[in-house]
């Protein structure tokens, strides 16, 4: 495997497509551009990680891909429609689960209040689709506690199935294991398998954990140093089902978490000096 490798699927219509993308935050003298030049596409079903250099923009990147914060140039396709503010299609999980939930109120209307800007829903739609999210989270009995009685893995459980109780189909999540205990985050990551299984969703990632992005991943999008683009698209072959222990002791784990490893050091090297 080169490190160059660039899989390209023309086969198929990407569920996400990035031509371009730039982002320079300020202006005049302040001006500091972050995102140079970004392209790439995420195709149907599959799941992406995006991994880089600290600093490098991978958090204003997935921001303006969901559209919470407008680019300086280039377009994002969902599916065929531009995304220029935050579209139905596509829901998103914060590192920050703390802030992202409502404490004030239950797991269930935790997951059910977004459910209610979909007009067409009834209430016994919300009712379904939220319990289903919760049980694909493993959250059955959880439904009326509130989430400052949960542990913080739970609390980001809770999180996940508030996207995917919108059913989207892109779900994209920043650094979404950060702030949890490594056995927790082995349990997320398994369980980030088992929704794409069952939801049937298109899934996008950022993480500073080459491990993570490897373990998770059909594709690993490696971002240079800043002014940020794309250095590399590493195809992880590993097959499926994968496990903790059996998966992360191959022989390709290893040869591709230090291919990406090397890869981003080089970056942050550039970028440095750039
Ligand atoms: P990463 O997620 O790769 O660590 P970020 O996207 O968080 O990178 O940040 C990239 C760069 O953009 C950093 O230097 C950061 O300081 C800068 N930055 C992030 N948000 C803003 C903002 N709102 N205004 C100005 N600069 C910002």
């Amino acid at each position: 495997m080169t490190e160059t490798t660039v899989i390209t699927r023309q086969s198929a219509d990407p569920a996400l497509s990035v031509r371009g993308l730039a982002k320079t935050y300020g202006t005049g003298e302040n001006a500091r551009v972050v995102l140079a030049d970004v392209t790439f596409d995420v195709f149907s079903r599959e799941t992406v990680c995006i991994v880089g250099p600290s600093g490098a923009g991978k958090t204003t990147l997935l921001r303006c891909l969901a559209g919470l914060l407008p680019r300086t140039a280039g377009t994002v396709m969902l599916g065929s429609t531009e995304v220029v503010s935050p579209p139905e299609r596509l829901a998103v999980v914060f590192q920050d689960y703390s802030r992202s939930l409502m404490p004030w109120t239950t797991v269930r209307a935790n997951v059910d209040l977004p459910l209610r800007k979909i007009k067409e829903l009834s209430k016994a739609d919300r009712c379904r689709r939220a319990n289903d999210a919760l049980a694909s989270v493993g959250l059955e009995g959880c439904e009326d506690l509130h989430p400052w009685q949960l542990s913080g893995g739970m609390q980001q459980r809770v999180a996940i199935a508030r996207a995917l109780a919108y059913e989207p189909s892109v779900l994209l999540m920043d650094e979404p294991f950060a702030s949890v205990d490594a056995q927790t985050r082995a349990d997320l990551e398994d369980l980030t398998h088992t929704i794409k299984a069952r939801y049937d969703v298109t899934i996008l990632v950022v993480t500073h954990d080459i491990e993570e992005s490897v373990y998770l991943s059909d594709r690993v999008i490696v971002l240079s140093g800043s002014p940020t683009g794309v250095t590399s698209i590493v195809p992880i072959g590993l097959n499926y089902p994968r496990d903790q222990v059996t998966t992360k002791s191959m022989a390709e784990f290893a040869e591709l978490r230090a291919n990406i490893l090397g890869m981003v050091r080089r970056s942050a090297t550039t970028g440095d000096e750039a």
